[in-house]
């Protein structure tokens, strides 16, 4: 199934007016599957993050500021595949990747692989402010991360139940070895988990957010475990600038999700931009090009949030769902998930 929102998902708010859009992610997310529990639960947690980067914005503070307080909240959240409650690696662990960039200035910072610092957007942020680089990995980005004084936790802080049974069952039916259980992570339970959702469900929830603050000036950011099962040291778009995380005040801003190499393959992020950029289009109708047209046509999978300096605000998806929310300076709070939702 398909999602064309041109014209509906895009809403023209007067310069310099604030405004956000955020995602939990794209997937096989259908009404059918999604128990209310469940569902609330979304709701409310996109609530909660939109609403702190509200506040932000509201209080006149800067779209990077919006951005990192919203994706902390998601990353605390083990609802989503990012920081606590982020999938497994085929070797049982916790590989953390996320990047930030200022459209103001052409700023950005990333980070891949890291298992310690406990919000790795705060941790691209400081890669962005406090060193002369864009990108860092695993264990050295996390002792950067401990040099800049970011909280540093155990890799089992990471750790869900929820995502552990859910590698366990895809390892399973792929035959491929199963990893010992984390050092750290809780005893297995005894019975069956008491969770709102089956262990194999929505195992998407990378998360990310794009704002325009008073001053102008939009951003862009990007936190996820990546693919449950990925080995070999994988990375995917989501910290690549220009593929999964992108802004420029001379075109948009945008955060995406899906799988990843499709992304990169296409820099999805920066391709909607220079559609915007060079030939004038619309977001909505760059958005829906990149994912309708170029991503179908290499058969990948997933969607992207974006945003324009003059308060244009666009989604795309070509999964049956997305996670996702926005918001404008004096409007009301949208919130959908499924296919059919405007
Ligand atoms: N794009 C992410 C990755 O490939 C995963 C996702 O968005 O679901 O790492």
């Amino acid at each position: 199934m398909t999602t064309t929102l041109a014209g509906a998902a895009q809403t023209q708010a007067t310069a310099h007016h604030w405004a956000i859009v955020l995602h939990g992610g794209a997937g096989v997310i259908e009404r059918a599957s999604m128990k209310p529990e469940a569902e609330a639960a979304y709701r409310a947690s996109l609530t909660r993050a939109t609403q702190a980067a509200a506040k932000v914005l509201d209080l006149g503070g800067s779209s990077v500021d919006a951005i990192e307080a919203a994706i902390q909240i998601l990353e605390d959240d083990p609802l989503f595949n990012a920081g606590r409650g982020a999938v497994f690696t085929a070797e049982g662990r916790n590989e953390l990747d996320a990047a930030i960039m200022d459209g103001a200035n052409l700023k950005a910072g990333a980070v891949a692989g890291v298992t310690r610092t406990r919000h790795p957007i705060s941790l691209a942020r400081a890669v962005m402010e406090k060193s002369p680089h864009v990108m860092l990995i695993g264990a050295g980005a996390d002792t950067f991360g401990a040099s800049v004084g970011l909280e540093q936790v155990d890799p089992s802080y990471f750790f869900t139940e929820r995502r552990w049974q859910s590698l366990v069952k895809q390892l399973q039916k792929e035959g491929r070895p199963i990893p010992p259980r984390p050092a750290g992570a809780p005893a297995p339970p005894t019975g069956p988990i008491a969770e709102i959702e089956p262990p194999d469900a929505h195992r998407f929830g990378t998360v990310g957010v794009v704002a325009l603050d008073r001053a102008g000036n939009i951003a862009a950011g990007t936190s996820t475990g990546g693919t449950q099962g990925k080995q070999w040291g994988r990375v995917g778009d989501s910290p690549i600038i220009g593929a999964g995380t992108y802004a420029s005040n001379q075109s948009c801003a945008v955060s995406a999700t899906g799988t990843g190499e499709y992304f990169i393959r296409l820099t999805v992020a920066r391709e909607v931009c220079a559609l915007v950029q060079y030939k004038g289009m619309m977001l909505q109708q760059a958005a829906d090009q990149v994912i309708h047209r170029e991503l179908a046509a290499l058969h990948g999978d997933g969607g992207l949030i974006a945003i324009t300096p003059d308060g244009q605000l666009a989604w795309s998806f070509n999964t049956p769902g997305m996670f996702r929310a926005r918001l404008t300076e004096g409007g009301n709070l949208q919130i959908g998930i499924y296919g059919d939702e405007p």
